[in-house]
């Protein structure tokens, strides 16, 4: 068997072309633009490339962005502050905290001081909630974005075994409580693993869907996938200046019915997610931001 090839970027391309006329549209209505802030602090040269891709998606879809850029020796009540100025200022509609953070700064802390209404990252503990309870405000974007990928490649998530490895905050314990939710592209049957999880690959070989998260290049291999099941690799893994995923993309596509590649996969799918709960906090806090 070759694998279908779920092709992120061009799902994300299409997204963000809807999104950008639902932003016009918006615009015109209601004389508002939504804008993102972004906090980066510190050099980490990843996060750089992230906050300055996300700056541009936002350009290109008639987003207003600003990036505070803080020194890594920053103190934690220098950076709360920030973040209640933020929280406070009304032309200023989703708020993004790029991660990691350094040693001196509590991560937890300066997210939960983030404002629910502009948490458009979802990790909020009331909007985290409010997922686990299945009435979201936001949906996280990396999970959203799996999510969609699978809606539009037309795979049936109803009543398969989802097999997601990795138990994050950010990818591995979102995606799991929004496929086995109640609803479309949900109603899965989902086992979450993780570094303690005995008999790892008869666990990934019962997945209809299987969900990479881990972070460790090129990790699943052909006879952890049962045959003809669909593959989500999630991993980013910088090799020798490659991009690697978690799953070994050559032998899995062999045994696999569906795959994405990494690059080109869930990535760009995190960015449109991300544009379109922007848009969506700037409808929820109402029209403040008057163009004069
Ligand atoms: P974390 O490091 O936070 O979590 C990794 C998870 O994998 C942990 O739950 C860990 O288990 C588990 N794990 C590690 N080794 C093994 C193993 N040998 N067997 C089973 N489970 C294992 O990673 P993230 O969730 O933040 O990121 C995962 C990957 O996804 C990374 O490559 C990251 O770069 C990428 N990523 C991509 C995004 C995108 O937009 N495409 C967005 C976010 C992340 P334990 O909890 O027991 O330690």
């Amino acid at each position: 068997m070759t694998a279908r090839l779920i092709d992120g970027k061009a799902i994300a391309a299409s997204i963000r072309e809807r999104l950008k006329n639902s932003v016009a549209e918006f615009q015109n209505s209601t004389n508002v633009t939504p804008k993102l802030a972004a906090i980066l602090v510190g050099e980490d040269p990843a996060s750089q490339v992230y906050v300055r891709n996300k700056e541009q998606a936002c350009a290109k879809a008639g987003i207003a962005s600003e990036v505070h850029r803080l020194s890594g020796t920053i103190t934690q009540s220098e950076l709360l502050d920030l973040v209640a100025r933020l929280n406070s200022d009304k032309t200023v509609h989703g708020i993004l905290v790029q991660l990691p953070l350094p040693k001196q700064i509590n991560e937890t802390t300066v997210l939960d001081s983030v404002t629910p209404l502009k948490d458009v990252d979802c990790f909020h503990p009331e909007n985290v909630g409010r997922l686990a309870q299945g009435r979201p405000r936001f949906l996280p974007c990396t999970p959203h974005g799996v999510q969609v990928l699978l809606r539009e490649s037309n795979v049936n998530v109803d009543g398969t075994h989802v097999v997601v490895l990795g138990r994050s905050e950010i990818v591995g314990k979102p995606v799991g409580l929004m496929l086995v939710q109640k609803g479309e592209t949900a109603n899965a049957t989902v086992t979450i693993c993780h570094s303690r999880t005995r008999n790892l690959t008869e666990m990934t070989r019962s997945a209809d869907i299987l969900i990479a998260a881990i972070g460790k290049p090129e990790f699943v291999t052909r006879e952890m996938v049962k045959p003809g099941a669909v593959v989500i690799d999630v991993g980013i893994n910088r090799v020798e200046d490659k991009l690697l995923g978690d799953v070994a993309f050559d032998e899995v596509s062999s045994v696999a019915s569906a795959i994405t590649p990494v690059p080109g996969g869930v990535g760009p799918m995190t960015i449109a997610m991300l544009l379109e709960n922007t848009l969506m906090a700037a409808k929820l806090q109402g029209t403040v931001n008057k163009i004069t």
